[in-house]
């Protein structure tokens, strides 16, 4: 556990998106008695990882490249604030390529897509440039692979998200979406020897795990994926809340409603010993009375969630009394993506020494060009 202030918290990085308090009215939290010392317990990992980086950096620097507008396919991330930020540059958030322009360029999020999204943009003759996480690329051709290979693929993930529909749109002929061990039970198969699970990114661990013994009880043949699905950034922030929620009664989750990750991180805390634990977009929706007989508040926050959005709360619960703030280490992260390939030159065309946006070294590894998403880089715990 690393101290990390003693006082009011300092920033941990510089933030590009605007402070939420230059658009929000923040009332302040009150610093009430309390018999016992007050402090936060702050989760590290937590907020950006590098597919979220990545998928950012893309849409700045398409406006910088291209100039406004460029178009995004549904919400690069599932962040409001970070959306409402890049709205303000000038990009425009669609829900379907038909609404794009014809010859326009349009960004795919992070979440990915699938083929006939990827056709249809063609057929429109529009610009795209692909965010989608080479993570969640990575599980597209597992499923490509096997349904190639006659496999029928149970996919884990939740129905409706943009993640899964990407996914499920490379096989949709092979594919069953399984939302939770509920589901297990209501599986229906064709060949039960030639089976295989995959699994959306941003899933809670444990519950997956807990999917997949009942799916192997019913289907002993039932074959993992070559790899992780669920990516290297949400097992960190998983663990790094569970062990914060050891020893806070309250945990606050800053992240977005629709964010999976961010949500799961919610329910892991209540189920690692949190006595409550809320989600917040912004510090303007702590309440008072969360506060009420509480000394160690656990903070953390989605893959999705820029740090400003995070000192913000830390400054709020400051104020609150709790000024004392360690933080809880548990892994390390240093993975780096390349920006898309229609993004490695700068406005004039030349190439741009950046790599990934300015603001992060390249690893040795990355120079040969973009990841190829075989494997996932993880640290060991700290
Ligand atoms: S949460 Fe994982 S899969 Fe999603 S963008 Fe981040 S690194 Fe990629």
């Amino acid at each position: 556990m690393t101290t990390i202030s003693n006082g009011r918290a300092t920033a941990l990085e510089t933030p590009r998106i605007l402070r939420s308090s230059d658009a929000v009215s923040r009332p302040r939290l009150e610093n009430r008695p309390s018999a016992a010392h007050k402090r936060v317990l702050l989760a590290a990992p937590r907020g950006y990882c590098a597919g979220v980086d990545r998928a950012v950096i893309a849409v700045e620097k398409a406006l910088e490249n291209f100039g406004a507008p460029v178009y995004v396919r549904k919400q690069i991330v599932h962040n409001i604030h970070v959306v409402s930020t890049l709205e303000k540059k000038g990009a425009i958030f669609v829900d379907d390529v038909a609404e794009v322009p014809i010859g326009s360029h349009v960004v795919f999020s992070a979440h990915g897509v699938s083929p006939a999204v990827v056709q249809e943009a063609a057929d429109r003759e529009l610009l795209a440039i692909d965010a989608t996480c080479p993570l969640v690329t990575k599980v597209h051709r597992e499923a490509t692979r096997f349904a190639r290979d006659d496999y029928e693929i149970l996919l884990i993930g939740h129905a409706g998200h943009a993640e899964v529909e990407g996914t499920m749109g490379h096989a949709p002929e092979r594919t069953t979406l399984v939302n939770s061990p509920a589901d297990v039970p209501n599986v229906v198969v064709t060949n039960p020897d030639h089976l295989v699970w995959l699994s959306q990114t941003t899933l809670s661990v444990d519950e997956t795990m807990e999917t997949v013994r009942l799916l192997r009880e019913r289907f002993p043949n039932l074959l993992d994926p070559p790899s992780d699905d669920i990516c290297y950034a949400t097992q960190n922030r998983q663990v790094a809340i569970k062990k914060v929620a050891q020893d806070a009664e309250l945990v606050i989750v800053v992240g977005s409603a629709n964010s999976s990750n961010t949500v799961r991180l919610v329910d892991v805390a209540l189920e690692n010993g949190a006595k409550a634990a809320y989600r917040v977009d912004y510090a303007s929706e702590i309440k008072q009375e969360w506060l009420e007989g509480v000394a160690t508040v656990g903070v953390t926050s989605g893959a999705s969630v820029p740090e400003v959005l995070v000192q913000e709360v830390l400054d709020d619960l400051a104020d609150a009394g709790y000024a004392d703030v360690s933080q809880v280490v548990t892994a390390e992260e240093d993975l780096m993506f390349s920006l898309p390939k229609e993004l490695r030159t700068d406005a004039a065309g030349n190439p741009d020494a950046r790599g990934l946006g300015g603001r992060v070294k390249r690893l040795d590894w990355q120079r040969d060009g973009a990841f190829d998403g075989a494997t996932q880089q993880r640290s060991g715990d700290a």
